[in-house]
Formats: structure tokens, C-alpha cells, sequence
């Protein structure tokens, strides 16, 4: 198949999205072995979850076919270039490429404009606009020192 068979089903379930009233204008697939293994849609006000962004739908559902963490060997298709939430998820379940539609500018001008958060990452902590504050420093590296000394743990 295709790049652009997959890129063009990426935006049919995306403009399909529009109009079942699921969620924003948006969908991604994951494709492995030139096949599409798992797909997914924007679900964030229908599902009051504000994750529920397509490249994160389409990786839970793809893991879950794959029965794996990481989408080894796997490409995904978004309709649009990854916010920074995304585009963190992806990394970290390390598919091998990106193909996307539209751009963050194109999104940004329809009212989703992420790069406020953009912005926000590259500013020293004190300067966000979101307040964070360390707790309990000692007693949360418990966790850390007990997994880094457990012999039988599954790394990622
Ligand atoms: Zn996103």
C-alpha cells in the first residue's frame, strides 16, 4: 500500500469524526508490515478525557492488538502533526516514523493552537505559567532505588 492510502484513510476517519460528534477534527492509524493494525479517533469531549487525542487512541489501540508497550516495526499516520502531548506518547512508544496531514499552524488556526505548551517547555520552571512545587523528596525515591535494585523487572 500506499503512503498516501494510509494518509488518506487517516483523514476520511477524521472528517468522520466531525461529523459523529465524538470529538475534534482529528485520527491516526498504525500501520506495521504494510497493514493497518489499529486506528484512532479524537475522543476528548466525548469521553471527558483531555488524552483522548487520535495518536494516543490509535497507539492504546494498536499496543492492545499487538499485546506489546511499543509499536515496534510500526508507522503511524496522523491527520494532523502531533501536539507535544503526542508527540511525547509517540516517543516513548517508539514507532519508526511519523507521516502527518495538516500542520500545527493549519490546527492552530481552526482554534487548537498548542504552542502554548511549546512555549511553556522551553521556559524555566519558575516562569510557567503552571505552578509545580517538589514534596517529599526522600520518601519518593523509594520507588526509584527499589526498582533500580528489583532483578526481575521488565525495563522499557
Ligand atoms: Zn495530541
Amino acid at each position: 500500500m500506499e503512503k498516501e492510502y494510509f494518509m488518506r484513510e487517516a483523514i476520511r476517519l477524521s472528517v468522520e469524526n466531525v461529523n459523529s460528534g465524538k470529538g475534534g477534527p482529528f485520527a491516526a492509524l498504525v500501520v506495521k508490515d504494510g497493514k493497518i493494525i489499529a486506528s484512532g479517533t479524537n475522543l476528548v469531549t466525548s469521553s471527558n478525557d483531555p488524552t483522548a487525542h487520535a495518536e494516543i487512541t490509535a497507539i492504546r489501540n494498536a499496543c492492545k492488538v499487538l499485546n506489546s508497550f511499543q509499536l515496534e516495526g510500526c508507522e503511524i499516520y496522523t491527520s494532523c502533526e502531533p501536539c507535544p502531548m503526542c508527540l511525547g506518547a509517540i516517543y516513548w512508544a517508539r514507532p519508526t516514523r511519523v507521516y502527518y496531514g495538516n500542520r500545527q499552524a493549519d490546527a492552530a488556526a481552526i482554534g487548537f493552537d498548542d504552542s502554548f505548551i511549546y512555549d511553556e517547555i522551553a521556559l524555566p520552571q519558575s516562569s510557567r505559567s503552571l505552578p509545580q512545587e517538589q514534596l517529599l523528596p526522600e520518601e519518593a525515591l523509594k520507588a526509584f532505588v527499589q526498582w533500580k535494585n528489583k532483578e526481575d523487572k521488565t525495563e522499557y
